[in-house]
């Protein structure tokens, strides 16, 4: 049997074991999905060698851990020194990301976006800020500390701290901190949020299974909105096509992941 695990920091409320075992037992996939609390980064690559696992999922704050751990980072991950999906090739550690593709499943049905906004510069802003970037679709950034948004400025990204940004009109604004995961926060002060999100069209967040205060303002503006749960599914499907070395289609796969968010 094959073993494949989410490793993170926290990892307990991760909806991912539930995701990728539904696929394995619905379509009969000898292979099992586990949750791994690694609070060190560095020991990454030792404890997916350790537990033997054929492949696994990263997620915070270890997922520039994983590019740094990998043998060879494919595809989308090595342009942006993100890794969020493993696999054990032969022995080797081989490194993907597939949380941007995910999130561009998860708004598929926003219609006519050419101008967004990021807020946060995290692993996961970096992700999404590229992929709309290849999309052609103009995007900024505004972050809470000035440090991460070197990366951006070097990618001739507009960036804005809460001491400079200027009211603007947003076709969607995207919440990638992790203001609202386990405390109350706005990701950036209501004076600021609240003229961005009455006047954009779009809000997503990329947190999923509750509605924080970031989205209770969108529905406050009655806001066409989504949580991070398509998101999840999205990059779940990917990262599970990897794990089974696409014996099956993302549509079959889908399905039947779908059915571990009914549980
Ligand atoms: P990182 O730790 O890389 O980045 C976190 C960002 O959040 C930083 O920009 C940080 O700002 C900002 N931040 C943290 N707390 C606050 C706060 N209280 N107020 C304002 N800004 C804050 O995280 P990731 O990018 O990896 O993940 C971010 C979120 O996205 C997490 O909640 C994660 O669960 C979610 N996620 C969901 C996915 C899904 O499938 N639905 C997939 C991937 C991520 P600063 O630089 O100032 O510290």
């Amino acid at each position: 049997m094959k073993l494949f695990a989410i490793l993170g920091d926290p990892v307990s409320h991760s909806r991912s074991p539930l995701m990728h075992n539904s696929v394995f037992k619905n379509l009969h996939v000898d292979a099992c999905y586990t949750r791994v609390h690694l609070k060190d980064g560095s020991k990454l690559k030792e404890t997916f060698f350790n537990l033997g696992l054929s492949g696994a999922n990263v997620t915070v704050p270890h997922k520039e851990a994983a590019f740094n751990a990998c043998d060879e980072v494919r595809g989308f991950a090595k342009k942006i020194g993100v890794v969020n999906t493993l696999i054990n090739e032969n022995g080797k550690l081989i490194g993907y990301n597939t949380d941007a593709d995910g999130f561009m499943y998860a708004i598929a049905s926003f219609f006519n976006i050419k101008n967004i906004l990021i807020i946060g510069a995290g692993g996961t802003a970096k992700a999404l800020a590229n992929k709309f970037a290849e999309e052609n679709l103009h995007v900024e950034v505004l972050n809470r500390s000035k440090g991460r948004l070197t990366y951006f400025k070097e990618l001739g990204i507009t960036t804005h701290t809460w001491e400079n940004i200027q009211t603007k009109k947003y076709d969607l604004v995207v919440n990638t901190t992790s203001a609202g995961l386990s405390d109350n926060e706005y990701p950036a002060p209501l004076e600021i949020l609240e003229p961005l999100i009455s006047t954009c069209k779009f809000c997503a967040d990329a947190i999923y299974g509750k509605v924080t205060p970031f989205l209770q303002l969108a529905k406050r503006y009655e806001k066409i909105s989504k949580d991070g749960a398509d998101m999840l599914l999205g990059q779940g499907v990917l990262a599970n096509a990897l794990f089974i070395e696409n014996q099956f289609s993302h549509d079959v796969i889908k399905k039947n992941m779908e059915k571990s968010f009914l549980l």
